[in-house]
């Protein structure tokens, strides 16, 4: 059964380490991710983004896939089903399509509006027991071939948005989504210590967790970040094994066009790299 974030989250925070935010892609995806959270005794959150959403046909295929797999597979940890970067219209599609968690992404919005749209969202979700997310402050990442920086978030904004009754906060500290470029100047473990002590008890989220090196990232969870999302390591290591498996001419031999065998190594891949993260994040054996 699907849960709400609220609780593994606050867990983590509380224990200091964080749960994985995975997004998923497919079956493929889906099913790594569950196992290895299920082998690694974790809990862990699969992340959708409203793109990847429509790609698998819609939200209610997905509801079905992850619900189906719990069921089938028996999975037993806590599972949380999380729009990623949802817009005001899609918090409320997947609200109703059966997800246990959504982020209202309003950074674009000025505060004001954020604050107002946020304030609706946190009682709609709240009153079907779903947990919400909120972004104050954009993250980075590569839009039309320019990549930004990736802003900080103002610590009293981040305030102002947390004692709306979000669950958990994203806060922009210098992350960005995708790839890091190389003259990146790092996390600001200033803004991430001020937002800490003006949201007290509140689980930060830390976007785009590919590329952030490890000591950054346990200095972060020791500063109050709770929740990690990683979306675009599984692609890398999934378009690795691949890419290896086709350039060896094993999808000529015998059978191995067989799509069973063909995204078998991919398949693996993406758990290893789940492995890898649940391990540094902290969250093995706290399901
Ligand atoms: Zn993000």
């Amino acid at each position: 059964m699907l849960v709400p974030a609220t609780e593994m989250l606050k867990k983590a925070k509380a224990g200091h380490y964080a749960v994985g935010q995975f997004n998923i892609n497919n079956l493929e995806w889906t099913k790594a991710i569950l196992l290895t959270a299920q082998e690694l005794n974790s809990p862990v959150i699969l992340g959708v983004s409203e793109g990847a959403g429509k790609y698998m046909g819609g939200y209610d295929v997905v509801v079905g896939m992850v619900n189906g797999l719990i069921k089938d597979q028996n999975i037993t940890v806590p599972v949380a089903l999380h729009l990623d970067h949802g817009s005001y219209e899609h918090c409320y599609k997947c609200m109703e399509a059966g997800f246990s968690s959504v982020m209202f992404d309003g950074s674009h919005y000025p505060i004001d509006e954020n604050v107002e749209k946020t304030k609706e969202l946190v009682a709609a979700a709240h009153d079907k027991g779903i947990s919400i997310e909120a972004e104050v402050g954009s993250i980075g990442g590569e839009e039309d071939g320019v990549v930004g920086m990736g802003e900080c978030a103002d610590p009293d904004e981040c305030k102002q948005i947390a004692d709306l009754g979000v669950d958990f906060l994203a806060a922009g500290i210098g992350n960005i989504h995708g790839k890091y470029p190389a003259n990146w100047k790092g996390l600001s473990f200033e803004t991430l210590d001020a937002v800490q002590q003006k949201t007290g008890e509140m689980p930060l989220v830390l976007h785009g967790g590919t590329g952030i090196p490890a000591d950054m990232i346990k200095k972060a969870i020791t500063l109050g970040v709770a929740k990690i999302n990683v979306n675009t390591e599984c692609q890398l290591s999934f378009a690795a094994a691949t890419r290896k498996y086709i350039e060896a001419g094993k999808d000529l031999e015998g059978k191995g066009f067989d799509p069973r065998k063909l995204l078998a190594p991919g398949f693996e891949a993406i758990k290893a790299t789940v492995k890898e993260k649940m391990e540094l994040f902290g969250s093995v054996g706290k399901a």
